[in-house]
C-alpha cells in the first residue's frame, strides 16, 4: 500500500547567525529517557569544540507522543559533538517535534520558543512529525533556522552548520509518502544509563482513523538484520545491559523485505545472539501481530522480558471499528488469555483512548468494564485528540471536552486500582531485578515483567547488577524490596 499525504507544505525566511563550528574533539552524553511512564522522551544537549578549543554547544531535545520513541542521534554524536544537559545555553538546538495530539504540537512549540529564550543568537533546527506536516507554522517561530521533517534527519548537522555559515532559512521537509529504504541513522552514546532503545522500524499504514502518523512517517521500512546485529553488539561494548526496540509499527518489522519472510522474530534472535546482552524489551506491538514463534522467544528466553505493551485503544467493538482497528474486544480477551496461558507472570500494559467520536456514556462503560477485565499492569490513558486531515476528525459525533476529561479521570482511577492488583500478586515472591539507578538512598530497578524495585541502598549494588530481590511491600510506584 503507497501512503499518500495531503498535508505537505512549505516555506521559507531568514536570519542571520554568525557562527562557524570547525574540528571537534570529545564526546559525552548526558540523556533524560521515559519510555512508556511519560511521553517526553529525551532531553540533551552537545557540545562541539573547534579547533581554537572553544566550546560550540548543540541541545537537542524532543517533544514526541504515543508511538514515537528515542531518537538514535548518533549522526550528531559521530560529528563529535558533547552532550551535556538540555537545560544550559547553546550554540545550535535540535528540537524533535511531536504532532500525535494538540498537546505534544503545543509541548513541541513551546521547546522551541525555550531554546529560543536560552540563546536568541543560536540556531535553532527542528524536526520529527510536527515539522513534516506543519513546517510554514514552525517556520515562522522565532529563532527557526533549519526544518526537516521525519526524512533525511542524518543531514541535520550538515543543515545546521550550513545554517550558521549561511544566512537564510532552509526548510528541508520532503514528501514521505514514497519512502521505501529505513534511515540507518548511527547510535547514540548516551553513559549513565543502564537501557539503550534501538529504532528497528520506521513508518506505518494501518491508518487507524484517529491518527496522523501514517501521514508523517510514511510507509513500512525496516532495519536491516545486519543493522541490528552491529547495533546491538555497539550498544553492548559500550555497556548497555537493556535495549528496547522500537518503531512506529514495531510488529510489521520485515514485512518490507519482500520475498525474504523476514519477521520480529528475526530481528529478537539476531539480538538474543548477543549473550552479553542481559535483557531485550520490546516497545508498543499490536495484539493481533504477535505471532507462536514471538511467544515461543519469549517464554523460553530469559533475557527475552515478559512484558509486553498492547494497544487496546478502546474496549467496545462499535470504537473499535470506527477508529479502523483490526481486531473485536473478544479477540483482543482471547489473544491475552493465551499470552498469559504461555507466560503466567507477563505485565501487559496498553494504551487507551476515551471520547472518540460515537463514544456515548454506554459505549465508554463497556470500554471500562473490558479495560477493568483485562487486568492490565499499566495504562496509558488519553483523550480523544482531533488531528486534521484524519478520517475520525470529520466525523460529526464529537465528545464534549468536559465529558472527555471526567471519563479519562474514571479510566485512570480503574488504571491505578488494576496496577496495585497487579503488584500485589508478587508480593512475597522472589524476582530477579536489573539494576539502574541511585535515587534518594534507593537503588531502582526493573523486574523482567517491568515492575519498579527499591532497596535502601547500602553499596552493595551498582547500576548494571542483576540480584535476586525478595518484594515486599507496595513503595512509591513500584515495590520495596530486600536482596535475597
Ligand atoms: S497502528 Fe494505528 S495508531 Fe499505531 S501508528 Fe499506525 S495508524 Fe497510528
Amino acid at each position: 500500500m503507497e501512503c499518500g499525504n495531503p498535508l505537505q507544505s512549505s516555506s521559507t525566511i531568514g536570519m542571520n547567525p554568525n557562527l562557524k563550528p570547525e574540528k571537534t574533539s570529545s564526546i559525552e552524553a548526558g540523556f533524560e529517557a521515559a519510555f512508556w511512564d511519560n511521553r517526553l522522551c529525551l532531553d540533551f544537549t552537545y557540545y562541539k569544540t573547534d579547533s581554537r578549543n572553544q566550546i560550540l554547544k548543540l541541545a537537542t531535545t524532543a517533544a514526541s507522543g504515543y508511538t514515537s520513541q528515542v531518537r538514535n542521534a548518533g549522526h550528531i554524536r559521530n560529528r563529535g559533538y558533547e552532550i551535556v544537559d538540555f537545560s544550559e545555553p547553546a550554540d545550535f538546538y535540535i528540537i524533535n517535534t511531536c504532532s500525535v495530539t494538540h498537546l505534544g504540537e503545543r509541548k513541541s512549540r513551546q521547546l522551541i520558543r525555550r531554546a529560543n529564550r536560552l540563546n536568541d543568537n543560536a540556531i535553532i533546527a527542528v524536526t520529527g512529525c510536527y515539522a513534516q506536516i506543519a513546517s510554514d507554522e514552525i517556520s515562522k517561530i522565532e529563532g527557526v533556522r533549519v526544518v526537516i521533517g521525519t526524512k533525511q534527519r542524518d543531514k541535520i548537522v550538515d543543515l545546521v552548520e550550513k545554517a550558521a555559515r549561511e544566512d537564510g532559512l532552509f526548510n528541508e521537509v520532503n514528501d514521505v509518502m514514497h519512502m521505501h529504504e529505513f534511515e540507518d541513522i548511527p547510535l547514540y552514546g548516551t553513559p549513565h544509563r543502564t537501557r539503550a532503545f534501538l529504532k528497528i522500524q520506521d513508518g506505518c499504514c494501518n491508518f487507524c482513523s484517529y491518527c496522523i502518523i501514517p501521514y508523517t512517517r510514511g510507509p513500512i521500512r525496516s532495519r536491516k538484520l545486519e543493522s541490528i546485529k552491529t547495533a546491538v553488539d555497539q550498544l553492548v561494548e559500550e555497556n548497555f545491559h537493556e535495549i528496547v526496540f522500537t518503531g512506529i509499527h514495531l510488529g510489521a518489522y520485515g514485512r518490507d523485505f519482500k520475498g525474504e519472510n523476514i519477521s520480529l522474530s528475526d530481528a529478537v534472535e539476531i539480538c538474543l545472539a548477543n549473550e552479553n546482552l542481559k535483557r531485550l524489551r520490546l516497545g508498543s506491538l499490536e495484539s493481533i501481530e504477535i505471532s507462536p514463534r514471538l511467544l515461543e522467544l519469549i517464554k523460553t528466553h530469559k533475557r527475552f522480558t515478559k512484558h509486553l505493551h498492547l494497544p487496546l485503544q478502546a474496549g467496545s467493538d462499535e470504537i473499535l471499528k470506527a477508529m479502523n482497528r483490526h481486531y473485536t474486544t473478544e479477540e483482543f480477551a482471547r489473544l491475552i488469555e493465551n499470552i498469559r496461558r504461555e507466560v503466567p507472570d507477563i505485565a501487559i500494559s496498553t494504551d487507551i483512548i476515551v471520547g472518540f467520536p460515537g463514544e456515548t456514556d454506554e459505549l465508554f462503560q463497556k470500554s471500562l468494564e473490558f479495560a477493568k477485565s483485562m487486568g492490565f499492569m499499566k495504562m496509558h490513558v488519553f483523550p480523544y485528540s482531533k488531528r486534521a486531515g484524519t478520517p475520525a476528525a470529520k466525523m460529526t459525533n464529537q465528545i464534549d471536552e468536559a465529558v472527555k476529561k471526567q471519563r479519562v479521570h474514571l479510566m485512570q482511577k480503574m488504571a491505578e486500582q488494576s496496577a496495585t492488583e497487579f503488584y500485589q500478586r508478587f508480593l512475597g515472591r522472589e524476582l530477579e531485578v536489573l539494576f539502574e539507578q541511585e535515587q534518594d538512598g534507593y537503588m531502582e530497578g526493573l523486574t523482567s515483567n517491568y515492575i519498579r524495585v527499591y532497596i535502601k541502598n547500602d553499596g552493595a549494588i551498582t547500576s548494571g547488577d542483576i540480584r535476586l530481590v525478595k518484594l515486599v511491600k507496595l513503595f512509591k510506584d513500584g515495590i520495596l524490596g530486600e536482596l535475597i
